[in-house]
């Protein structure tokens, strides 16, 4: 099996939100796709461990909203990679509720729907909820967000729950094995890049810090090495500090 053949699956990117009892989770998701027309259902893949499935089971409703391609990653980070046990995900963003009491994130979002659940399938790992939309709004007309810009551009990957998750040492094996086998033909060694030119990557979230482009939303300039940041310096999306990120 070929890991990087499931790169080549197009998604969009969701953030999906619920609430039962007065406490709102939500969830970043790429795997949120329209099933049928008539009535319009769309199903949603849900971990088990995820906080946000037990709310959506509790309540049998969901929000999705629907996020714009160029956004303020810091609502991935916080939705994504953080726990609703750590960070009241809510605290700062734009909400309204809608119909079935679910509550709807507008910030960074180009469209919404408010689901109602019909059906659920048990797939081990994951719940398959299929839920009907009964309301739904555009917010702007601007593109939206896919899986594969998500990780070219903002170079992360799936959370560890997510049902696209692939572990990225594994990935990189088959890449880093592909790469000796292109040198092996061509009959050349690769030279070592200098220490100061490596990028760095956050064992948490994915997020890459490469030193030629520095971290703009943080003020650190291109050119600086990832050992001459500030030992304060944290992940700009999941907020880990320097001793999560090892050498790419
Ligand atoms: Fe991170």
């Amino acid at each position: 099996m070929r890991l990087q053949a499931f790169h080549k699956l197009s998604y969009g990117m969701y953030l999906v939100a619920s609430e039962f009892e007065g406490i709102k989770t939500g969830y970043i998701a790429n795997t949120a796709f329209q099933v049928t027309s008539k009535p319009p259902q769309i199903a949603i893949s849900c971990h088990k461990n995820n906080k946000s499935t037990g709310t959506i089971l509790q309540s049998g409703v969901f929000s999705i909203s629907v996020l714009k391609k160029e956004l303020n990653v810091k609502l991935i980070g916080d939705f994504g990679f953080m726990s609703g046990s750590d960070l009241d995900k809510f605290k700062d963003v734009d909400t309204i509720t809608a119909k079935t009491g679910a509550p709807i994130v507008l910030d960074e979002s180009v469209a919404w729907f408010d689901c109602e659940v019909r059906e659920k399938t048990d797939l081990g790992s994951h719940w398959l909820i299929i839920g009907e939309v009964l309301e739904s709004e555009q917010v702007l007309d601007e593109e939206p967000l896919t899986y594969a810009y998500y990780r070219e551009k903002y170079k992360m990957f799936s959370p560890k729950n997510s049902p696209t998750y692939i572990e990225k040492a594994k990935l990189d094996e088959e890449k880093k094995q592909e790469e000796q086998e292109l040198l092996a033909e061509k009959g050349g060694t690769k030279q070592a890049e200098s220490d100061e030119a490596v990028p760095h990557v956050c064992q948490i979230c994915g997020y890459t810090y490469d030193p030629e482009v520095g971290d703009p939303s943080l003020g650190i300039p291109p050119g600086t090495p990832f050992e001459d940041l500030p030992e304060e310096y944290k992940c700009p999306i999941c907020s880990a500090g320097k001793e999560y990120f090892k050498k790419q």
